[in-house]
């Protein structure tokens, strides 16, 4: 099936990831998966976002150049096809940069402050002079990229939402001001909106070093999931336990596709029948069994490298026409950059 606009052409999608590390389990359920599925629905653009990623890294740029690459090779090992998709760098198509610059006019700086995704990110940094004016103004330069191919859906996790709902926000504004140019987008959540950290955060995430990443093998996994966050309140096996809020069955609910294992586990550890040992150990077992052919995969690719700098370059240059389309259609509504005739 395809998404199909007024010409008849394929909708199109656009997401992305901050190349600031690999990635792990949360981007796999909030929006990697929702990738996969709608790549044959939708016109795909999958951004690789270095410049936001400055945001809090002005002086990582070998961290970044390297996780561009690391990120690229997760993306073909859960099986994103970089030849009906587009990988697109960030700072190989300047037009992010111009369209992120024109929106910040648009948006008042209350109206970020109150973003609550935002917020809470900026809480984590500190101190605010630790806070440059480029990351808290990273929501609209999430809206550039998403506007500049005129997306009409983003697969995203949902701490990103509030940025989507900005994106809205100003496609609107710009189309009020100036006329009709972009389409105003949905986001679109995963089966997981926001799958929790091993330590039991809110949030499974790189800068807080509570992952299990796409790329670890099975000695990472099998030692990550030992030391897992489960329920605070047992001390020993028999014990009645709690499931629910509980990381170790949030990932059972969302990794081990042996379902009856799960309500089995589920209903024994809530009558105190089976301890922490087991339940980690079949969790260790089906995550396994699901990474093992994104594993298989990713060598693959680490060992034709060229096939991954040519997905880059190909989706790059797709994106850069896309972008330059745009851009002649944002400057002619604005009616900037015509002066002289
Ligand atoms: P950082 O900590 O550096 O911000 P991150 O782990 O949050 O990294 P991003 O590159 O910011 O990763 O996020 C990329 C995409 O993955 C976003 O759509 C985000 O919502 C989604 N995502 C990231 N972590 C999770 C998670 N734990 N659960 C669901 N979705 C997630
Ligand atoms: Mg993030």
């Amino acid at each position: 099936m395809q998404s199909t606009n007024d010409n008849g052409q394929r909708k199109r999608l656009l997401t992305g990831d901050r190349p600031t590390g690999r990635l792990h389990l949360g981007h796999y359920v909030g929006s990697l998966a929702n990738r996969v599925r709608l790549q044959e629905e939708y016109e795909c653009y999958f951004l690789l976002a270095d410049y936001q990623a400055l945001g809090d890294h002005i002086d990582e740029i070998d961290r970044i150049r390297d996780s561009v690459i690391q990120v690229t090779l997760d993306w073909l090992a859960v099986g994103l096809d970089p030849e009906r998709s587009s990988f697109v760098i960030q700072s190989a198509v300047p037009e992010h940069a111009e369209l992120h610059m024109l929106f910040t006019m648009l948006v008042s700086v209350p109206r970020l402050e109150r973003n609550p995704t935002l917020k809470a990110e900026m809480a984590n940094l500190g101190k605010r002079e630790n806070i440059s004016v480029g990351f808290m103004a990273y929501p609209v330069s999430q809206a550039a990229d998403i506007l500049l191919p005129k997306a009409h859906i983003v697969p995203v996790g949902e701490d990103q939402m509030p940025h989507i709902e900005m994106t809205r926000e100003i496609a609107r504004k710009f189309n009020r001001v100036y006329g009709e140019v972009f389409p105003v987008p949905d986001g679109m959540v995963g089966t997981v909106p926001r799958l929790v950290g091993t330590d039991g955060q809110a949030k499974m995430s790189k800068s807080l070093g509570n992952c299990i990443y796409l790329s670890d093998d099975e000695a990472a996994v099998t030692a990550k999931v030992r030391t897992m966050y489960t329920d605070p309140t047992r001390i020993h096996p028999t014990d009645p336990g709690h499931v629910e809020g509980n990381p170790v069955f949030m990932y059972h609910d969302a990794f081990n596709s042996d379902k009856a294992e799960v309500e089995d586990l589920k209903e024994r550890y809530r009558a105190g029948r089976v301890g922490d040992v087991e339940v980690k150990q079949k969790l260790v077992r089906a995550l396994n069994e699901f990474l093992d052919p994104i594993r298989e995969r990713r060598s693959y690719f680490e060992q034709h490298m060229d096939e991954v700098k040519h997905a880059l370059l190909a989706g790059t240059a797709r994106g850069k026409k896309v972008a330059e389309a745009t851009m002649a259609e944002v400057r002619a509504a604005m009616r900037i950059a015509s002066y002289i005739d």
